[in-house]
């Protein structure tokens, strides 16, 4: 049975993103919990099919990678509401500044779900196109789930000061920033690739790969660094798997880097070390 907006109780703010607010909210007569995400939106209507298409096809699966969504609604002011499967660790963002950083099984064990996540939307036509640290959830099963699909596409019109679309920036891939290509050779495939490549670094190593800890990019540096730069890469001290997948992912030219088919069979997360 589908779920009425009447029916949620608001239980407390979750958290903040760009584009929206984030409840956990309670079902008055089941009382089961969820997360309820009210997104401003003053978009176009391609823009908005899409999103309601991609949703609809999120509440009819249950697939273990994936956040699920249990509705969508839509308020007389524009405002959109989705209503998700709540995930009680939160982000791997959060995971990150309470413990630290990521020791390599564990890394491993969240490439191999954001990959499976990754192919299960791809199967679906559905590209994510912010894929990050605080886009992915945690439950206390230690499963890892992608979020945020259409939604990242609702955002990407509401982003309205400059420190989101920096935290947007952060993550996209060199040929994002590139003129000639943009629209045209422009593949989101490989720009996840990109993204999870990062995503992987910044949790072994606890700060943004691109720069050292703690330090702040303005927009012009850090595109410069994206676009110009040499990708960042591994010490030594990491192991060889790990160090094999990351330049594998961070390929500068979108066309070398390995799909995500590829990366299922790659020695770091196919090797299982438990
Ligand atoms: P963006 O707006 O770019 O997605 P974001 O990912 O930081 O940025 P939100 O997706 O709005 O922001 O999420 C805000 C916070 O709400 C997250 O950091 C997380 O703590 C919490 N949150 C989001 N979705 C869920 C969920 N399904 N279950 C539990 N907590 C959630
Ligand atoms: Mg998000």
């Amino acid at each position: 049975a589908s779920i009425s907006s009447f029916d949620l109780e608001k239980l407390q703010v979750l958290g903040h993103g760009n584009g929206g607010t984030i409840y956990k909210v309670c079902h008055k007569h089941t009382n089961a919990i969820y997360a309820l995400k009210v997104v401003h939106s003053d978009f176009n209507p391609i823009l908005h099919r899409q999103v309601f298409r991609e949703m609809e096809i999120l509440r009819h699966t249950d697939f273990p990678y994936v956040v699920r969504c249990h509705g969508i609604f839509e308020k007389p002011s524009g405002d959109i509401a989705i209503l998700m499967e709540y995930m009680n660790l939160g982000t791997l963002d959060s995971l990150l500044r309470t413990h630290e950083t990521f020791s390599k099984p564990k890394l491993a064990d969240v490439a191999r779900q954001v990959l499976n996540g990754l192919s299960y939307i791809y199967g679906h036509k559905i590209i994510h196109c912010d894929l990050k640290l605080s886009n992915l959830l945690v439950n206390d099963k230690m499963e890892v789930k992608i979020a945020d699909f259409g939604v990242s596409k609702i955002m990407c019109r509401a982003l309205d000061t400059c420190n989101s679309y920096i935290g947007m920036c952060a993550y996209m891939s060199p040929e994002w920033f590139d003129l000639d290509t943009y629209g045209g050779n422009y593949n989101g495939y490989a720009s996840n690739i990109w993204s999870l490549g990062l995503t992987l670094l910044e949790l072994y190593m606890g700060h943004f790969p691109f720069l050292p800890s703690g330090q702040r990019p303005d927009w012009a540096t850090l595109m410069c660094m994206i676009c110009f730069g040499e990708p960042p890469s591994l010490s030594e001290q990491a192991s060889k798997e790990f160090r094999s997948f990351i330049k594998c992912c961070l390929q500068k030219e979108s066309n070398k880097r390995w799909t995500v088919a590829q990366l299922l069979t790659h020695p770091f997360v196919c090797k299982d070390p438990r």
